[in-house]
């Protein structure tokens, strides 16, 4: 087809999917700018780093510059290149997400929603809040058109007070701290990584009978979280280690 003054070949693929039914498992998931994604499955936590979306943006923002006119053809191929670029980050990040969670066994993901706060003081400068806002909305619809290929399905809830309170112990006195990433609580002495202590905190608002254990459960977990990073040779997602060379 021509599109804008050239010619793209668009390949369109059908196959046929029969997953298995979905299992019983929940997985929280929390949204953020430093991990873009961070999934709890409630004795296991994998971070997706934004990174490779933050590094992309500074760059398109860079070149855009340049143009001297916004309606010239170099700024218009910018713009949709920026915007293959961000798309093709999230299509890889949830397509992995979907698959991490049919492996274990989830039926159901529960999403944080950002819409209550938005606008809030701890997004940064206002660019974070355009690429991030809309990366997010488009990232929850892909993340729910997928899982549904595997029969999981989607659900977001309020997400406002889950980075503050313990997942463990519910505490929120304002006795729990953030440090390089860690979430401290004093009551029960959780350490935990902030974003997984988030995404479990989603996840047990549709369990709520687990909030309630005390802490008996061991907790180790939520301080080790995998990490799977945007790998830019292959434009997939795969283990730090593997993307890195090397273990983190
Ligand atoms: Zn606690």
């Amino acid at each position: 087809m021509y599109d804008r003054g050239e010619w793209r070949l668009h390949f369109v693929c059908r196959h046929e999917i029969d997953p298995g039914p979905p299992g019983d498992e929940v997985a929280g998931v929390d949204l953020g700018i430093s991990n873009f994604a961070a999934v709890s499955f409630g004795d296991e936590g994998i971070l997706y780093p934004g990174g490779a979306l933050k590094e992309d943006e500074y760059w398109f923002q860079k070149e855009r510059a340049k143009c001297d006119d916004s309606a010239s053809a170099e700024a218009v191929r910018l713009d949709r290149k920026r915007t293959e670029r961000r798309s093709h980050f999230l299509h890889a990040l949830s397509k992995d997400i979907v698959e991490r969670c049919a492996e274990r066994g989830v039926g159901t993901i529960i999403v944080g929603d950002l819409s209550g706060i938005r606008g809030g003081e701890d997004w940064g400068d206002s660019g974070n809040l355009d690429l991030h806002g809309w990366a997010f909305d488009r990232f929850t619809q892909m993340l729910g058109y997928k899982a549904e290929e595997h029969r999981i399905n989607v659900e977001q809830v309020d997400e406002r007070g889950t980075s503050k309170s313990c997942s463990v112990c519910s505490t929120k006195d304002g006795s729990q701290r953030v440090e390089r990433g860690l979430y401290v609580c004093e009551s029960c002495g959780t350490v935990a990584n902030a974003d997984i202590n988030g995404a479990e905190n989603i996840r047990e608002k549709v369990l709520p009978s687990l909030a309630c254990d005390g802490g008996d459960r061991d907790n180790g977990w939520m301080a080790q979280p995998a990490v799977r990073l945007f790998d830019k040779s292959t434009g997939r997602v795969r283990p730090q280690e593997q993307v890195m060379g090397r273990k983190p």
